[in-house]
């Protein structure tokens, strides 16, 4: 788990988690908060009271106008960096798309990975090493109950 922490206080400045994709098992790191943090939430209050006061010279209620759009804004950008951070570089896993749709995540496993094979950039990371399918071989009862 990699935490990046301010120097001076003990306030965790982004989040980033270490997992292991679920399809091709190679460690990346991945945001871990989806929403806007308490510490994003104060940083947009302030940087909205310093373009309020540069606007109008003084605290104006019209400023909670503009600390709506900085915290709308923040939240779009930091759930686009959530999402895409979900999915793997290495073999364009998506989980969020597989838990609504297998077929359709599948399809973008398939098209990410021909895009992997056309770039050159793609040729120094490990290779995507795609899950063996385990089906029981015809005549074999593996049923407990017998
Ligand atoms: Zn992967």
């Amino acid at each position: 788990m990699a935490n990046y922490k301010c120097m001076f206080f003990n306030i965790k400045l982004a989040e980033r988690k270490s997992c292991y994709c679920a399809f091709c098992k190679v460690q990346r790191k991945v945001h871990s908060s989806k929403n806007l943090t308490l510490l994003s939430v104060v940083g947009l209050l302030g940087l909205s009271l310093l373009v309020t006061y540069i606007i109008w010279q003084t605290l104006d209620p019209r400023g909670l106008f503009i600390l709506g759009l900085f915290l709308f804004v923040g939240e779009i950008f930091h759930q686009l960096r959530w999402r895409q951070s979900m999915i793997c570089s290495n073999c364009g896993f998506d989980p969020v798309l597989y838990l609504k749709d297998p077929e359709k995540a599948g399809l973008k496993i398939k098209e990410f990975l021909e895009y992997r094979s056309e770039r050159p950039e793609y040729l120094l990371k490990p290779p995507v090493q795609l899950p063996v399918r385990k089906v029981a071989a015809k005549g074999h009862n593996i049923s407990l109950r017998g």
